[in-house]
């Protein structure tokens, strides 16, 4: 794998943190911060890495507002997949397009076990994301339960193939973030081992549903618990092309400390 043509990726997802006032501060506070660091200032504004920032819906536009002369890109955590209508709740795919994102988190693990979010459901948001030029980053994740009998790559296969679908052909690159739900918020990272070894396991399922050039070009990430001191090492492995980081993301110099390690 020529894993140097591909551009580390380092997402933060906020999920229920930061309004609209913290989010201003937050990317000022990145801005100055990273403005000190040559290396720093590079990833920031040439787009030596790919940082994407995922904050709640009401703080999207503010985040993609304060941080459009940077190329730090815009996500969202959760779309529906009709673009509009009377669905209470929900944000549709051109809204969230209108509002700066180019991005969007699809079947993050508490959308599925919070949310009862199912794999149809994933399925018509990716569709939904592509259509309207948004590229989605589907998450997908083994329960503790599931790993301990032996289901990981199971379950991996069964979010994988069934958000993709028989019919969807993505535009642009994949990106996938392995996060295994007994990682998420707990400290329990998975080993960079765990973590190479589900990632490359992915990168081959797309590789079989498509083809080794966008099995290649696909970002396939790392999540749960991701932290300062253990970024470098997970980092470093061969099919993990960056990180998608939640509570550590929330202070701008962790999170700037995190896209350091990625930076090469
Ligand atoms: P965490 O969350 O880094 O707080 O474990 C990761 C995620 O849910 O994306």
């Amino acid at each position: 794998m020529i894993a140097e043509n591909r551009r580390m990726v380092v997402a933060g997802n906020w999920k229920m943190n930061l309004g609209v006032e913290e989010t201003r501060s937050y990317a000022k506070t990145l801005i100055e911060l990273a403005s000190r660091k040559k290396e720093l200032k590079h990833a920031l504004f040439a787009g030596d890495l790919e940082l994407i920032l995922f904050p709640p819906g009401i703080s999207i536009y503010i985040a993609y507002t304060e941080l459009k002369s940077t190329s730090v890109a815009i996500g969202a955590q959760n779309v529906h997949w009709e673009p509009k209508g009377a669905y209470t709740g929900e944000i549709s795919v051109p809204m969230i397009v209108e509002a700066g994102c180019r991005y969007a988190l699809v079947g993050h693990s508490e959308r599925r076990h919070v949310f009862g979010e199912t794999i149809d459901m994933t399925s018509k948001k990716l569709a939904a994301c592509i259509e309207g030029g948004v590229t989605p980053m589907l998450c997908i994740g083994e329960t503790e339960t599931e790993r301990k009998q032996g289901l990981t790559e199971k379950v991996l296969f069964e979010q994988f193939k069934g958000a993709f679908g028989n019919k969807i052909v993505p535009t642009g690159n994949i990106y996938i973030a392995y996060e295994p739900v007994w990682a998420i918020g707990t400290g329990n990272t998975a080993t960079p081992d765990d973590a190479e070894s589900a990632c490359r396991f992915v990168r081959e399922k797309i590789a079989e549903r498509f083809d080794a050039e966008t099995s290649h070009k696909a970002r396939i990430l790392y999540g749960g618990s991701v932290n300062p001191e253990n970024a470098e090492e997970l980092l470093s492995q061969n099919n993990v092309d960056g990180v998608l980081v939640g509570g550590a993301s929330l202070k701008p110099d962790a999170f700037l400390s995190i896209a350091s390690s990625a930076i090469r």
